[in-house]
């Protein structure tokens, strides 16, 4: 069987040896007679995989102990309305930095329950940059700020945090979570799909400061209230087991294969570097972001030519480079390289690049 480098931007690809220990343990998870997927939630060996996976997060991305974790449902996308609704109240005020489409979305929601405002925006060139953010226009007394840190569709990155003072700082890490280490103590919540960079779809990590937890609008549905579900250990409800027990392998693999996240952002860089470094050189292929702000995620690229990027894409298709489409509203190409690529990946995919620039010329 021949695997192929998928750069899709989620679900993306998980590490082979995370997969071959799924599958090793798919009938029989360690002398349970059981799948993880058929287990009850509230079983023993269940809490084991659970709390093990929150350990290991915690361990892993350095988390202190005035924050919970949550592994929830909904994806990122019900986290646009769960924040607003815990953090604010209908008269309370949220600061937003539009970078793109999920921020966008991110903001559109919340102005359904508080008084969003925008601080600044990028979309004048296609959110090709993270604009220049002035403090003296935030506001003082908002409950939150919020910007969303990696913008996967198009493939930019905040180098630099804004300065929000006491205003807790609320990011979506979609696109970048366990890329590279993060200071945790300077947000007041970090939440992530887990379906880039961390498990298969169906698990969403919240993690978030103590003392914003407890001040939900009424109106907040239940299964929105962080409260509950930190009361509760995520397990309100039936949590995403299977995901869960997921993302504990892919924590394994970080902690024990890598050798923790300063160690995963080293590869990552050499990964970025490589494909970015082609990029600048190259006459035919060029990135689309502003340098100062590309992602080590997400890279998109473009020709300059609808029919040769049309043609790049299925050539790269055919020689098992896969999913490298840009976004729909952006066209071109994107190559999502996330933790689980391999330097491989990138270093033969831009062999591939560079021949099919030789016979396009
Ligand atoms: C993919 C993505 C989302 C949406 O995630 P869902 O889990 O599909 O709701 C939100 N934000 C960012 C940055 C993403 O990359």
């Amino acid at each position: 069987m021949a695997r192929v480098y998928n750069f899709s931007a989620g679900p993306s690809m998980l590490p082979e040896s995370v997969l071959r220990k799924a599958a090793d343990e798919m009938l029989d998870y360690q002398g349970s007679g059981q799948s993880v997927m058929e287990m009850s939630h509230r079983s023993k060996v269940y809490d084991g995989i659970i709390k093990e996976a929150e350990a290991l997060l915690r361990e892993v991305m350095n988390i202190p102990d005035n924050y919970k974790v949550l592994f929830l449902q909904g994806g990122a996308s019900s986290q646009f309305a769960a924040i607003p609704l815990n953090l604010t109240t209908k008269d309370g005020k949220a600061d937003y930095v539009i970078t793109g489409q999920w921020a966008k979305k991110a903001y559109k929601e919340a102005s359904r329950y508080c008084n969003a405002n925008v601080v600044a925006s990028s979309e004048d060139k296609t959110f090709s940059y993270i604009p220049k953010l002035d403090p003296s226009t935030f506001t003082p007394d908002a409950d939150y700020f919020y910007i969303c840190m990696n913008n996967t569709i198009y493939g930019t990155v905040y180098h630099e945090l804004p300065e929000t003072g006491d205003v807790p700082l609320v990011a979506d890490i979609s696109s970048c979570i366990l890329s590279r280490p993060i200071d945790v103590s300077k947000f007041g919540i970090l939440y992530a799909g887990a379906q880039k960079n961390m498990a298969p779809a169906g698990l969403t990590v919240v993690i978030v400061r103590e003392d914003l937890i407890g001040h939900a609008q009424d109106i907040c549905p239940t299964m929105f209230n962080y409260q509950i579900h930190a009361d509760n250990g995520s397990m309100f409800n039936t949590p995403p087991c299977y995901t869960i027990y997921m993302a504990k392998l892919v924590l394994e693999w970080i902690k024990n294969d890598i050798g923790g996240l300063d160690k995963m952002y080293e590869l990552n860089l050499k990964k970025a570097n490589l494909l970015y470094d082609f990029l600048d050189s190259s006459e035919m292929f060029k990135g689309t972001v502003v340098p100062e702000d590309r992602s080590l995620m997400n890279v998109p690229f473009i020709t300059g030519d609808d029919e040769l990027d049309a043609k790049f894409v299925k050539a790269a298709t055919e020689a098992g480079f896969v999913n490298i489409k840009g976004h729909r509203s952006v066209g071109g190409m994107r190559a999502s390289i996330y933790n689980a690529m391999p330097y491989e990946g990138v270093e033969k995919l831009v062999a591939f690049m560079k021949k099919f620039e030789e016979e396009n010329k």
